[in-house]
């Protein structure tokens, strides 16, 4: 692997030699600006199409406005810089070589003011001016060789736009470009804010918020017996998080301006009133262990304690320490056939030997199928449900020596439990809000949190989305975020 790897970017380093904008040095360049720009153009599709654009036209603009005011005075003024918020619930921002720029609804819920606002897209700004992805194109042709995703893989099941999204970018947009460049990034963003009239210490602002998510998602891990993810934010390649803060600390002291600029923390504040929090109607909603679908009218239920992941284009499901997986995926149904027949033709599992299943009267078929791709040859369980025009395909597995028939019992159980949606369920595929509350004297964060619909420990979310992890309390008159 290294081998090849080495001799690709000798291949490509040799192709030429450019100005680094923000240096202004002659330095190997691994492309032309115009090859990074068609990266950029190409690529913008694609990521409205796996991650979608958030449908709130103001709130667009307002990011927009934010932006461009950044842009205005950063190395590469001259690029049309493109800002999307898009509809996703990671807590993450990165940007396209080119200027497009993306911030997710999940991190605008946690910042607290324009400044910080201003702080994270001045940081993806500055990616884009230093040239970072260009200069880790090598790095992302690796990211992409070596991409294995912990997806289920059965012919003909859908098509995984994230992933291909991945791939091509490589893992570095996604999740940081390693410390160097971060670190750059953060100075870059540091300038443009000062030079924009922010105040720079808002950078600290926002990596104290991701250190906090950090902080609480290590602590959910551990609640609930997993093993805690490496946190993969915006900032996450920084090793040593403190060490990080004093160096921008230090950087941004200088470039403060003279007189303390306003941080906009009300007009930001007024803009996420209503701001969608957790999982979003067209994404489908869900409940613990259980999923609810509005617009495509439907719902089903996994064995208690399974841990649900709504992507893009697939619903995936973990159970208690991983010992099963199982994923929901849908297709078009485009003839007249039986689940059977669809699971032999679109699935491509050749003679399969299972059962008609009718959950809630709608036509089904379950088999017990050998897996192909990276899960080789073990046995899994796939069921098609066809309901409203569309087909969804179930398949799931035990993890390997794990007790593959409580799984396979389980797998079924939750393909049987699939029915569209009763009266009674429709509010609950309604998404969360944020919505604003002055805070009254004595008001405290337990108390805010009692009869939440959060999941998950609600009194520590308020305090995230609040800056008080993991202690503090609200003042009487601090205007709060709250979830309904
Ligand atoms: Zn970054």
């Amino acid at each position: 692997m290294r081998k090849l790897l080495a001799s690709i970017s000798v291949a490509v380093l040799l192709a030429a030699c450019a100005t680094n904008p923000v240096s202004g040095r002659r330095e190997m360049a691994l492309m032309s600006e115009q090859q990074e720009l068609a990266i950029g153009r190409d690529m913008h599709p694609k990521v409205l199409q796996a991650y979608g654009e958030y449908d709130d036209p103001a709130l667009q603009a307002y990011v927009r406005g934010v932006g461009e005011k950044l842009a205005a005075v950063s190395h590469r003024a001259n690029l049309i810089y493109r800002f999307t918020v898009v509809d996703s619930t990671d807590i993450n921002a990165f940007a396209l070589p080119g200027g497009y720029i993306y911030i997710t609804r999940g991190l605008l819920a946690y910042m607290s003011s324009e400044a910080e606002l201003a702080g994270v897209l001045g940081h993806e700004i500055g990616h884009v001016t230093a040239r970072h992805a260009v200069r880790q194109y090598t790095a992302a042709t690796a990211a992409q060789l070596g991409m294995t995703l912990g997806s289920i893989f059965v012919p003909g099941l859908g098509n995984n736009v994230a992933q291909n999204v991945m791939g091509v970018l490589g893992q570095a947009t996604l999740s940081g470009y390693g410390r160097e460049h971060e670190l750059e990034s953060d100075s870059l963003g540091a300038e443009y804010l000062a030079q924009a009239g922010y105040d720079p210490q808002a950078i600290l602002g926002v990596l104290r918020t991701l250190k906090a998510q950090g902080d609480y998602a290590t602590a959910q891990a551990k609640a609930e017996g997993r093993e805690p993810q490496a946190y993969h934010g915006l900032f996450a390649s920084h090793p040593d998080e403190d060490t990080r803060l004093k160096e921008v600390l230090t950087k941004a002291s200088f470039l403060a301006p003279d007189t303390p600029a306003d941080d906009g923390r009300e007009r930001f504040q007024k803009r996420l009133d209503g701001l969608v929090f957790g999982d979003s109607t067209v994404q489908g909603i869900r409940r613990e262990n259980r999923f609810y679908h509005g617009p495509l009218d439907f719902a089903l239920e996994f064995p208690p304690g399974w841990r649900l992941q709504n992507q893009p284009d697939r619903l995936l499901a973990i159970a208690p320490g991983g010992s099963a997986q199982a994923q929901l995926t849908s297709q078009d149904l485009n003839q007249r056939e039986t689940p059977r027949e669809f699971m032999i033709r679109r699935l491509g599992i050749r003679n399969p030997a299972g059962q008609e299943i009718s959950p809630a009267g709608l036509p089904g078929y379950s088999a017990n199928v050998q897996l192909g791709g990276a899960l080789a040859r073990r046995q899994g369980r796939v069921a098609v449900i066809f309901h409203r025009n569309q087909a969804y395909i179930l398949v799931g597995v035990a993890k390997e020596g794990g007790d593959a028939q409580a799984a396979d019992r389980a797998l079924l159980q939750t393909a049987l439990s699939f029915h569209p949606l009763r009266e009674d369920e429709r509010a609950l595929a309604k998404p969360l809000r944020l919505r604003l509350k002055t805070a009254a004297p004595g008001d405290n964060f337990a108390q805010l949190a009692k009869g939440s619909r959060l999941p998950g420990d609600a009194t520590a979310q308020l305090r995230l989305l609040n800056g008080h992890y993991p202690t503090g309390e609200p003042a009487a008159g601090d205007t709060l975020k709250i979830v309904r």
